[in-house]
């Protein structure tokens, strides 16, 4: 744990007890804060009563005495609408922080020196900081992970001169984190997301951007417009990350082709062919990232390249769960849209694909142009009908219903097709909360039907 110091004496109010709010608190507490924490949830008041926090309605509580708000990202700060707390903070003149606030103000004041690696984007951000902290690792640092993946940041150990701190952020932790301070900014790719909760583009750009805006070096992917103009007004330590589809749009970037990345000098740094756990083009930049944090953090480029060959990859993404004899079973679960399935089909030929839940906008017509990689569909889920249409008269389908059915009828078909390295692969394309409670148990599923298979 990391004992926050910097409230000790102090009173701090404290909404959301789910996921890192009783991790806070404990860490509010252990610095020798009085914290009074609430939640809507009964349980998560009485769970943390139990752990001998001190609770409190905060629509009774007197707000002239607090010194802060320590909210919880998963509450709204700014939309649709600031939650009650929010309000009354406001009105009451004090300042709302998050969590990784708390740790930064605890590093500047007890480690400034700490190295620290803050991470964020709209998509790669759970790989790539697993990545770098698997990267690290390796090569023999004391890292520690966490944030928005994981570990809750006080939940980890405190920060120290010796010891890296590699956290993935996610925009609503940027937003409650106005003192950002990394040692290392990434900022990999900003696409529309999360709009209902940032108003505009332009705000949730606005958001991002700041992650890097502390930061003592920069590493930004400039492979999409709000990046490339963020990386342009940037005006301290840069390393620009760059993954072209055609020409380069820039020659001051490490960039990657054809799985190789490179210098601004053409440089070969490290080579992701061959990596199972780093398929396709949008690991290269996943991959290339980790690179930059690695030679900033002085790595070599023998330590680096050990450490990419060796990431095991993560949970639900394009994870290899298996062989069958020529067959390989890959579990992408966590493609929740046709967005991220079409990077799993683009990475694979020959493929048996499982896919279905509850559908999202627009179905998978934007996936026709890679039907020609898919040997035949297994329909599950609430979207078969919708789907089958899509697929009619263009790829061979079977209706399954069932991940029970759709495993041994594709492994079956996939076994018998005579294929160099058929693929079955689940990636859906959907939500999953149809037949799952949530896309890891649907995964979870998935491999243990692989396993059972004969
Ligand atoms: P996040 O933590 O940002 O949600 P993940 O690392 O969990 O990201 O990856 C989620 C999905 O996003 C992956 O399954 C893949 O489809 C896609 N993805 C991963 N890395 C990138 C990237 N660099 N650019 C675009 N999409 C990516």
């Amino acid at each position: 744990m990391t004992p926050v110091t910097v409230f000790a004496g102090q009173k701090v109010a404290l909404f959301g007890l789910g996921g890192s709010g009783l991790a806070t608190a404990n860490a509010l507490k252990a610095g020798g804060a009085e914290v009074i924490a609430w939640d809507d949830n009964a349980d998560s008041v009485a769970r943390a009563r139990e752990a001998g926090i001190g609770t409190q309605d905060l629509r009774e509580a007197d707000w002239s005495g607090f010194a802060a708000l320590v909210l919880s990202p998963g509450v709204p700060l700014t939309h649709p609408e600031p939650h009650w707390t929010v309000r009354l903070a406001r009105e009451a003149g004090i300042e709302i922080i998050g969590d990784i606030e708390l740790f930064c103000r605890e590093r500047r004041a007890r480690a400034p020196e700490a190295p620290f690696v803050a991470i964020t984007g709209t998509n790669g951000k759970s790989t790539t900081t697993a990545l770098i902290a698997h990267v690290l690792a390796q090569a023999g640092r004391d890292v520690q992970m966490g944030g928005n993946i994981g570990t809750a940041i006080l939940s980890l150990e405190p920060p120290d001169a010796s010891r890296v701190h590699v956290i993935e952020m996610s925009s609503f932790q940027i937003d409650l984190t106005p003192g950002l301070d990394p040692t290392i900014g990434v900022l990999m790719n900003i696409t529309p997301d999360h709009l209902d909760r940032h108003g505009t583009m332009e705000q949730y750009a606005a958001i991002k951007e700041r992650l890097i805006a502390g930061a003592g070096l920069a590493v930004v992917g400039i492979d999409d417009g709000p990046s490339r103009a963020i990386a342009e007004r940037r005006a301290g330590g840069l390393v620009r990350v760059h993954v072209p589809t055609g020409d380069a749009l820039c020659t001051d970037a490490l960039t990657v082709r054809d799985g190789i990345v490179r210098d601004p000098d053409g440089t070969a740094l490290a080579d992701v062919n061959g990596i199972g756990s780093l398929r396709g083009a949008h690991n290269w930049q996943n991959a290339a990232v980790a690179v930059a944090v690695a030679r900033a953090l002085g790595l070599t480029g023998e330590a680096i390249q050990a450490g990419l060959s060796s990431f095991p990859g993560l949970p639900h993404r394009m994870e290899e769960v298996g062989r069958r004899g020529a067959v390989l079973f890959v579990n992408d679960s966590k493609a929740t849209n046709a967005d991220s399935t079409e990077k799993a089909l683009t990475a694979f030929r020959d493929i048996h694909w499982i896919l279905g839940g509850k559908a999202k906008e627009g179905g998978i017509f934007p996936l026709v142009p890679y039907f020609q990689r898919v040997a035949h569909a297994y329909l599950i889920g609430a979207a078969s009908d919708a789907f089958a249409a899509t697929l009619e008269g263009v790829v061979p389908y079977t209706r399954c219903e069932t991940l029970e059915v759709a495993v041994p009828k594709a492994a079956e078909n996939a076994a018998a097709s005579g294929a160099p390295e058929p693929v079955v692969l689940l990636s859906p394309a959907c939500a999953s909360y149809d037949q799952f409670r949530n896309f890891e148990i649907r995964g979870d599923r998935f491999r243990e039907l692989v396993r059972a298979l004969p």
